[in-house]
């Protein structure tokens, strides 16, 4: 904005300096050439004379020269000698006399006055042309202004050359199916005629869906990339402004410009934005602005004719709530999910975002993939990136296996928070928590692997037990749901067994353990004979991406309570059966209780050392 804009007004204020420093040059000459300091001088000692003597002295022709400057006369005689005078101001050179043709006196009348008067209204004159050149000034400001009214319309897209974008397929790990879709809207790009010339329709809009950070817009940029076509890109929300109509026609501004660069991609980042369900008065209710930017949308991809060559690819993690009308064959017909990456994707997903760090030589990303489980690529790179920054703060010269460690833990359980002062008594209440999950647990056959226990402090809790799923899971047993019920509350049996006491520390755990009962007996058919295989509760739009929407009451009273029962059973049956686990080993849990205040963490191997007696076979 600076660039382009700022010239006008500085050869203007240019201008303006000249204008002044030029009177105030002209003013100081005008004073300078001014002969009264001379004459002043001159005539400082001359003898002073009446008037009257010289008006006969003029007559007689005994001067060569007469001044007159206001009320002073000045006279010089053919002598050369001077005197001076003093007249009314009144009388002018001709009462007086002295304007005889055929005299030979030079007589000269000085206008002070005519000068002072340029000098009295120099700064008004100065003024005046301050006010001007403001005028001018503010008039060139709104035209300005007004003309960037009128690019309002015009999109905001930025283009890539197609030489400018890098990145490339390579750069996408994982995410094997989705890329092969896309290669063929790549080829597409490429030959065009390969499919036109058997009748082929060439799809104009992808639609990638996933939740964020799961390289939607890296995968868009690599098609561009790869297909070598310019690619512009804007995000739905740049397309909504203040004012209706703008965002219409900024659409049909991006859409010009596409068609004259074709083949070309346009990337429309996180379309929800502007794609939400028209009239829909659920969602923010009608914004016109949005519906109007939308049917433009629309239009504009109707509009395309076979042989342009621009396709759309557009990214939301949002897809429930986008217009029916986005979604028909012809608009965005291909719809790519990307799904959040699994084992094998995270560990090339590290892979790349090692590339370009200095790496210790003996690395193992598959460990670190392992503990990763559902975070998506963009936590990946967080995960490397505060790696390096760990491995920087420490001094290393390569990242080691240590810091990408802490940097999972960071990323996975928040920053550790040392400086939280805890009391003896709230210290030892957390250990014996935290190892009443762990053990609870490790003894329970179908509950995740024990990781890592911790009583330091990070973000809000105050300890923490870590278990790593084995692999990713995508059904869950009936007696996997029990164990993790009866781990969640090992912590509060183990509060219960050894203090006789209760903390509010064990909150959460409850909460998730009663939400995984309520789960088995509403939606998996895992409760009792009374709620059977039926599912409860009516669900308002569609489940996506873990987002669970609301939902609406759609059973009777009675078989609300008998939900509700099966839930309260469920929870005390794991609770008494973690206090039996606890009581049964509760000098392990002393003991082990005691290491863990000292060390303050713990890892799986020192645990289970400890508690079965053993050395552990083999690490893994
Ligand atoms: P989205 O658009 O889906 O929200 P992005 O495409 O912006 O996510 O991804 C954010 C970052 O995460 C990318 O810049 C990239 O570095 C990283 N990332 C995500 N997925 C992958 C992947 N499959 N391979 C490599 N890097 C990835
Ligand atoms: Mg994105
Ligand atoms: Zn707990």
């Amino acid at each position: 904005m600076a660039a382009t804009k700022s010239r006008p007004p500085k050869s203007k204020s240019w201008l303006l300096s000249i204008l002044l420093f030029g009177t105030l040059i002209a003013m100081s000459l005008v004073s300078l050439t001014n002969p009264k300091r001379s004459s002043d001088k001159e005539f400082a000692d001359a003898p002073e004379v009446s008037i009257s003597e010289i008006t006969r002295g003029y007559s007689a022709g005994r001067f060569s020269k007469i001044s007159v400057r206001d009320n002073k006369v000045f006279i010089t005689t053919t002598t050369g000698a001077v005197l001076q005078s003093y007249k009314e101001s009144r009388d002018t050179v001709s009462q007086l006399g002295w304007n005889d043709p055929s005299n030979s006196t030079i007589v000269e009348v000085e206008n002070r006055e005519a000068q002072n008067m340029l000098m009295a209204i120099l700064p008004d004159l100065l003024f005046l042309l301050l006010v001007v050149c403001g005028l001018i000034w503010l008039f060139r400001g709104i035209a300005r202004s007004q003309s960037t009214a009128m690019s309002f319309g015009k999109s905001r897209a930025k283009v890539a050359d197609a030489t400018q974008v890098k990145t490339r397929f390579k750069d996408v790990a994982g995410m094997e199916e989705s890329k092969e879709d896309l290669m063929e809207v790549v080829d597409f790009l490429k030959n065009p005629k390969k499919y036109t010339s058997i009748g082929a329709k060439i799809p104009k809009g992808v639609l990638l869906v996933g939740a964020p950070g799961t390289g939607k817009t890296l995968l868009a940029r690599a098609v561009a990339g790869e297909s070598g076509v310019p690619f512009f890109s804007i995000a739905g929300s740049e397309f909504v402004e203040m004012f209706v109509g703008v965002g219409a026609s900024r659409v049909r501004d991006l859409f010009a410009k596409a068609k004259r660069n074709s083949p070309c991609i346009i990337f429309i980042d996180e379309i929800d934005a502007v794609g939400r369900q028209r009239g829909g008065a659920g969602f923010g209710g009608g914004h016109d602005e949005r519906e109007q930017t939308l049917n433009q949308i629309l239009t504009e991809m109707d509009g395309f004719e076979q042989e342009t060559n621009v396709i759309v690819i557009a990214a939301t993690n949002r897809p429930d709530v986008l217009d029916q009308a986005l979604l028909r064959p012809g608009r965005f017909d291909r719809r790519i999910f990307i799904d959040r990456p699994d084992l094998v994707a995270r560990e090339q997903i590290l892979e790349v975002h090692t590339r370009n760090k200095k790496m210790a030589k003996k690395i193992n990303l598959t460990l670190i993939a392992r503990k990763t489980v559902g975070l998506t690529g963009a936590d990946l790179e967080n995960i490397m990136n505060e790696a390096a920054i760990f491995a920087a703060k420490r001094k290393h010269k390569t990242v080691s296996q240590q810091d990408i460690d802490d940097a999972v833990e960071k990323v996975a359980l928040g920053p550790e928070k040392r400086s939280r002062k805890l009391s003896e008594k709230e210290k030892s209440i957390t250990a014996y928590h935290e190892l009443g999950h762990a053990i609870v647990g490790y003894l329970c056959p179908e509950s995740d692997d024990l990781h890592k226990i911790s009583i330091v402090s990070r973000g809000s809790t105050l300890g923490v037990t870590w278990f790593l799923p084995q692999e990713d899971q995508y059904t869950t047993s009936r007696t996997k749901f029990l164990d993790e019920i009866c781990g969640l509350l090992g912590g509060r049996a183990a509060e219960e067994l050894i203090f006789k006491e209760i903390t509010t520390g064990a909150s959460n755990d409850l909460e998730r353990a009663s939400v995984i009962a309520r789960n088995m007996a509403m939606r998996y058919g895992m409760g009792n004979d009374d709620i059977g295989l039926v599912t409860y509760g009516e669900k308002q739009g569609t489940m996506f991406l873990g987002v669970d929407p609301a939902t609406t009451r759609n059973y009777s009273e009675e078989q609300a309570c008998h939900i509700d029962d099966f839930v309260r059973e469920t929870i005390s049956k794991q609770y008494v059966r973690a206090l039996g686990i606890l009581k049964k080993h509760k000098s392990k849990l002393d003991k082990l209780t005691k290491i863990l205040l000292k060390k303050e963490t713990m890892s799986k191997e020192e645990f289970v050392e400890i508690f079965t007696g053993k050395k552990p076979k083999k690490r893994k």
